[in-house]
């Protein structure tokens, strides 16, 4: 079954980090929300048939806690309108803190939202500020509790580490406050400098301090020993879950299973091809409105498709299974990958277990890196 991703591209302001699509300019909201729900019919087709049932329909951005109730509402009917929605399907919002509100909590309540995703980073508030979040550390407490109260227990929380404010302390205290309040999934991210970010430009300006590599891979080792002591499966990377909660919709995509995204920026996957809608949301409604979905598409080569599964199942608890890569790629991008593996395999920087492979702990921070070592070409 497949997942239907829609990407809200509104913010209230521009955290320094950032480099996701978005505008801090809502004044087409409105008819950004017809473009999606007419985007959703143009796309109907992109998906094989046996893949249109929907498991999980996520709302990300941008900020979709920026939207109303009546508008998810209305996106999740046009999705219902073009394809089966499973009984069981997980639905997410990315939600902001300073968005969660009571009020706002009982309207979403009549939808079929069922999982929350809320965008802590940290409690602090001067790391707040640092970051430019719209929110404050009164807000980042309070929006857990009032998401809990509501009745949703299926939350998951962002925290970032790796930034010069955040002493080994302060990590441990976040850590601690998301496993005291009983959060049952975690994702946490290592601070990167994106070129195009205000963060960028401050360090470029000498007006900042560039991140320190040893203090994101020390405090990514705080992480995992701590979350583990509380019973957390580092399923990911970068997320963690107690048992039976990990995300299904992110976890479908690092299975490799099919989906649709809508919006400006968002990326569609079908299983042979990939496509990517522009990242201009006047471009984007104009394009929609005119009956055509604005995204340039990548038919991919079996290599593509081995590199993509390569990359991914290395940053996942369920590893590379070799014999999955002899079935779907042949035997000689098996043994390609068998030779390119070898070093790794002797310095033991990668176990095997029968035929999976997987990083061992040291090396999951560098699981991109190794990923890119192991990459075959169309010629293998
Ligand atoms: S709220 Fe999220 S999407 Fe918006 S600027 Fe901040 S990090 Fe980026």
């Amino acid at each position: 079954m497949a997942g239907i991703y829609f990407h809200v591209p509104f913010c209230k302001q521009a955290c320094h980090y950032c480099d996701f699509h978005f505008s801090t300019s809502t004044n087409h909201r409105d008819e950004m929300v017809d473009a999606l729900c007419r985007e959703v019919a143009l796309q109907a087709d992109y998906l094989a048939r046996q893949d249109a049932a929907i498991e999980t329909i996520y709302f990300g951005g941008g900020t979709p806690s920026l939207l109303s109730a009546a508008d998810v509402d209305r996106l999740v009917g046009a999705v219902a309108s073009h394809f089966t929605i499973d009984r069981d399907a997980e639905i997410t919002i990315e939600a902001n803190p300073d968005d969660i509100n009571d009020g706002y909590l009982k309207s979403l309540h009549a939808t079929p939202i069922n999982r929350f995703s809320i965008g802590i980073q940290s409690f602090f508030e001067e790391d707040l500020r640092w970051m430019n979040r719209a929110h404050n550390a009164v807000e980042a407490q309070d929006a857990i509790k009032r998401v809990q109260h509501a009745g949703y227990a299926n939350i998951t929380a962002d925290l970032i580490y790796g930034y010069p404010l955040l002493t080994d302390a302060k990590w441990e205290s976040n850590i601690g406050r998301l496993v005291d309040m009983e959060i049952p999934h975690i994702s946490a991210y290592n601070m990167t400098v994106e070129p195009r970010t205000a963060l960028a430009a401050f360090i470029r300006k000498g007006q900042q301090m560039p991140m320190d590599e040893a203090q994101g891979a020390s405090q990514f080792n705080q992480l995992m020993d701590a979350l583990a002591a509380a019973g957390f499966i580092h399923y990911e990377i970068s997320n963690f879950a107690q048992p039976g909660n990990d995300a299904r919709h992110n976890s479908n995509y690092w299975k490799g299973i099919p989906y649709i995204g809508l919006g400006p920026s968002a990326h569609s996957f079908d299983g042979g091809t990939r496509q990517w809608n522009v990242r201009n949301n006047i471009q984007y409604i104009r394009s929609i409105q005119a009956g055509r979905v604005p995204c340039e598409q990548e038919v991919l080569t079996m290599a593509d498709k081995l590199n993509e599964y390569i990359m991914t199942s290395l940053r996942t608890i369920w590893g590379l299974d070799l014999e999955r890569v002899e079935t779907r790629f042949g035997a000689r991008r098996r043994q390609a990958l068998d030779r390119a593996m070898a070093p790794f395999v002797a310095s033991g920087d990668i176990t095997l277990e029968g035929a999976v492979a997987a990083l061992t702990r040291k090396e999951k921070l560098f699981a991109d890196h190794i990923a890119a070592e192991l990459f075959v070409d169309d010629e293998a």
